[in-house]
């Protein structure tokens, strides 16, 4: 990747899309589009079709018909296996457009995209496609006259609600166990992160994916969205967003057939920090990582430091150092460490946060305003505000933007306390050189993922989940399998 390469391809013309149903590319019956907005500069970039219930309906029709019929069930696994490594293939042949498109789309700095979104996706799809013919059955002990299986078939239409901070990425951690398992899918991206998912979808039927296994419904969550997860001919549905969402999503579930919901919601990152560390300059940059990578959009940052106290001000100012130098802009810069927020309703909403921590007195140590307004992007500087406690809405709520807390915090034994201080319990970090308090703090965090040393980059090969409400179930690793399968026993008298 050269910055030649990414700007050959920033000022494509990007035509009015088409949804995906049956395998065929579908406007909406209506004709109705919504526009796509560039966050980079506030211009429109595309259309898309804005989907009534009815087709929403249509997409699950296909993907019902094409699961009954054993199109893609009844491939022997490794022809299945076959399709979804040329997928992987070739989503990784066209990495670089699909990234740009994606960050003029949803503009996430493109150093991160690359990586976190196509290539990201391929290696899921990759890892599921790896492992199809790798599960086995089992075989329950028994008495001698009786033999019990228990099999494991796939669930028939899977839906799939997706979220703008990584489109490519949390749509491959649905789509790679889902199709592995041999479900039909309908996914519903987010209608300000709709573009590069439609392109990665066209490229699995290039790979061999059969028509109508795969079908991908644009428009509002409050239409298309709320259509997909009332249908009583949806299966499962694997959901990543709000809290707000997902709560609705379990009530829709109710209202019709009972569907099984799986949530994967927000978080509010306790990064901790002791100062038994010998590695603070590492932990440091960390945590400006944790947090301001991808504009502090992402399910797993680090959002609220919890630091030693006898370190607090060393560190802190160190932290706000290394946040002040941060190259923040157009996040098709290969430089850019920082890019754009997804919407200006994301940018009203974290502005707002920042209006009433300003009148609240708060000590912003750095940031804290809307930047780079003329290019008429919604950017938003890294933001450190310190001493915040635990009553206060910062520490509390999810602001999913570019805004770092920090709280003081004595011994082991108050770090613990307010790291579980929330409801949410998706990822945590701890930098400590002790052995034994490592293992203390990854049993007494709520969270399902605990970093130690280190924070982010958990790979395929373990599970993502959250704890308390941060949602259910999990993405990720083979433990994935099981949202998109159901269990069957056979009980066979000999
Ligand atoms: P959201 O929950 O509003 O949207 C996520 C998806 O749900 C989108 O595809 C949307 O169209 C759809 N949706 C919205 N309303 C729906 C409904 N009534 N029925 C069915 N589908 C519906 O999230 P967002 O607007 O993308 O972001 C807002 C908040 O969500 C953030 O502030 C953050 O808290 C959270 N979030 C979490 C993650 C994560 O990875 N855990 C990712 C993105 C957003």
């Amino acid at each position: 990747m050269d910055q030649g390469s990414i700007d050959a391809l920033r000022y494509e013309k990007v035509a009015a899309q088409n949804m995906l149903i049956g395998g065929k590319a579908m406007p909406a019956e209506s004709g109705s589009t919504l526009k796509v907005i560039s966050p980079i500069d506030g211009c429109e970039l595309s259309t898309i079709p804005d989907a009534s219930v009815e087709d929403v309906e249509l997409a699950v029709t296909a993907a019902r018909s094409t699961f009954e019929a054993g199109k893609w069930a009844k491939h022997p696994p490794a022809a299945r296996k076959k399709v979804l490594h040329k997928w992987a293939d070739l989503i990784e042949a066209n990495a670089l457009e699909l990234a740009v498109l994606g960050v003029r789309d949803n503009g996430t700095e493109i150093s991160m995209a690359f990586k976190a979104e196509p290539m990201s996706a391929a290696s899921t799809i990759r890892y599921y496609a790896e492992a199809l013919d790798k599960v086995y059955g089992d075989i329950a002990s028994t008495p001698h006259d009786v033999l019990g299986l228990i099999h494991s078939e796939p669930v028939g239409v899977v839906g799939a609600i997706i979220p703008w901070n990584f489109p490519l990425m949390i749509a491959a951690w649905k789509l790679g166990p889902a199709l592995a398992t041999g479900n039909s899918v309908v996914v519903k991206p987010a209608e300000t992160a709709s573009l590069s998912l439609l392109k990665m979808a066209q490229l699995a039927h290039e790979a061999g994916l059969p028509e109508g296994i795969l079908n991908i419904v644009t428009g509002k969550g409050t239409v298309a969205g709320q259509a997909l997860a009332r249908s009583r001919d949806v299966d499962v549905l694997a959901f990543t967003g709000s809290g707000i969402v997902g709560r609705k999503l379990l009530e829709y579930s109710a209202q019709s057939n009972l569907k099984r919901v799986y949530l994967e919601l927000g978080g509010k990152g306790p990064h901790i920090v002791f100062s038994d560390s010998q590695k603070l300059e590492e932990a440091a940059k960390a945590v400006v990582g944790g947090i301001f990578r991808n504009a502090g959009q992402v399910c797993v940052a680090g959002s609220r430091l919890l630091v030693q106290e006898d370190i607090h001000d060393e560190f802190v100012s160190h932290v706000a150092e290394l946040t002040k130098a941060m190259k923040v802009g157009d996040p098709l810069k290969l430089d850019t460490q920082m890019g754009a927020l997804n919407s200006s309703d994301h940018l009203g909403k974290v502005l707002g946060y920042l209006d009433q921590a300003r009148k609240d007195g708060a000590e912003i140590v750095t940031g804290g305003n809307r930047t780079l307004e003329d290019s008429g992007g919604y950017y938003v500087e890294p933001t450190v505000i310190d001493n915040v406690s635990p009553n206060n809405s910062l520490f509390q709520e999810e602001i999913f933007g570019p805004v770092l807390t920090v709280t003081p915090f004595k011994d082991e034994t108050e770090a613990i306390a307010l790291a579980n201080n929330s409801n949410l319990g998706l990822a945590s970090g701890v930098w400590t050189d002790d052995l034994s308090r490592t293992h203390r703090m990854i049993a007494a965090i709520k969270t399902g993922v605990v970093h130690v040393n280190t924070y982010g980059g958990a790979d395929g090969t373990v599970p993502l989940g959250g704890h308390k409400q941060s949602g259910n179930g999990h993405d990720k690793s083979l433990y994935a399998f099981e949202k998109f399968t159901n269990k069957k026993t056979a009980w066979i008298k000999l």
